[in-house]
């Protein structure tokens, strides 16, 4: 008589009993090994932080090296403060231990160099949940402290409401200089929308249990809200900031006086002076020194070049041109893109001012007819030659060229 291989109840004592290949299962057995499978992912918090997984600066910056191209520096930072912040998660707690702070990080950069990517690539790393929020939606809506709430709704949800997951869990958000203050002296022009985002920013960012609502939204009376601890969420906030390279200029042509100054004066590389970014800066630019002061780790992004965009086509693990070939190698069609194919995207992303965004557009455009025909046809390679590309991207308009992000 068939009976469950596991409890050995038989057919007629359960609701269902499912054939294996040398036995059964019943319905209440799978519940059960239901239920231990969960446990077990919740103890995990579906990622390790055993020591011996904790992978080091070195082996994070590897890591981020597979998706990430160039930005040297922000990867060296950020592998740091990655290993620093899991470190501080590890620390024993003993009354008289050194308390380790958080180290939130800031990203300052043009838009498209990497900053939320390098986020998901920490994120991806650690298998931890991850958001991503948007500063400038938090001041439109205006009503600040529901809507900073909001910032853990979403990393709720990534956490499928599993509330410990997500206490480990990182935030990035996008867009930080949107919330500046529009000018350096509070008492003369005080802009309440930004200066109050970014108060209630505090309390997230430094670490403290608030109530959020599993739903999002207004707060509603009934609605049962959810207890989430910040002490260990990591935030890694990115923005723009259009223009800091004035206030850093400033900075540094006033600082530079005394002895040795006009020696450290000729020193400062004038195209690139994000590489000088200091605090002080931020403030200048209209961020709150509270949240400077709570965002210790700030390193900045390079502007993409020719060079990073080319390698961009074909260096990271999920490089574009990699997905077209893998696209194509579905259909048994062996795709190759000529060298002089991948300089004229790049010189197209560039003339067109898309950055790295733009290259997936350009060639979605150049690949549009080839992956509409060639399922069908009897065609089982496929050379992109700059001349087919070329024709392909100028019968559309390069108006229509979308960015993705
Ligand atoms: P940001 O957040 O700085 O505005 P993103 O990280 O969203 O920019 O970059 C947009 C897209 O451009 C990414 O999804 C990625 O495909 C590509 N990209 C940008 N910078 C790099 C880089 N340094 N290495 C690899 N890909 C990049």
């Amino acid at each position: 008589m068939d009976k469950c291989s596991f409890c050995g109840r038989s057919r007629e004592d359960v609701n269902l009993l499912i054939a294996g290949v040398d036995g059964f299962i019943c319905d209440s057995c799978i519940e059960q090994a239901h239920s231990i499978l969960e446990e077990d992912f919740k103890s995990n918090d579906g990622f390790n932080l055993e020591d011996d997984k904790l992978l080091k600066p070195k082996e994070i910056n590897d890591f981020l090296n597979q998706y990430v191209i160039g930005q040297d520096e922000a990867k060296k930072f950020i592998s740091v403060a990655v290993y620093n912040h899991y470190k501080r998660l590890l620390q024993k707690k003993d009354e008289n231990d050194i308390e380790i702070q958080k180290s939130n990080i800031i990203l300052v950069g043009e838009t498209g160099t990497g900053k939320t990517l390098l986020a998901q690539t920490i994120a991806k790393m650690l298998q931890v949940p991850f958001t991503i929020v948007d500063a400038t939606v938090l001041t439109e809506a205006g009503y600040v402290g529901e809507d900073i709430e909001s910032i853990l709704t979403r990393l709720l949800q990534a956490a499928e409401y599993n509330v410990e997951a997500a206490e480990k869990g990182i935030v990035f958000i996008d867009e930080i200089d949107k919330i500046a203050r529009k000018s350096d002296n509070p008492s003369i022009t005080r802009d309440v929308s930004g200066e109050g985002v970014q108060q209630g920013l505090l309390k997230l960012l430094e670490g403290s249990i608030i109530n959020v609502p599993p739903q999002g939204g207004r707060k509603h009376p009934d609605q049962k809200m959810i207890p989430v601890n910040t002490k260990n969420i990591l935030f890694i906030c990115g923005g723009a900031f259009d223009g800091i390279e004035r206030k850093i200029a400033n900075r540094l042509n006033t600082q530079v006086v005394g002895f040795n100054a006009t020696k450290e004066k000729e020193a400062f590389d004038q195209s690139h002076l994000l590489q000088y970014i200091s605090p002080s800066d931020l403030k200048s630019f209209g961020l709150i020194p509270e949240i400077i002061g709570r965002l210790p780790v700030l390193t900045y992004l390079k502007p993409l070049d020719k060079k990073v965009l080319r390698n961009i086509l074909t260096e990271p693990k999920n490089a574009i041109i990699k997905q077209y070939i893998k696209l194509f190698e579905m259909d048994e069609i062996q795709l190759h893109f000529e060298d002089d194919t991948l300089e004229y995207i790049v010189e197209k992303a560039i003339e067109f001012n898309l950055g790295a965004r733009g290259l997936r557009s350009i060639c979605e455009t150049i690949m549009m007819d080839a992956m509409y025909e060639l399922p069908s046809s009897e065609e089982k390679t496929f050379k992109v030659s700059k001349d087919y590309a070329s024709k392909k991207l100028e019968s559309m308009n390069a108006q229509n060229l979308h960015i993705t992000k």
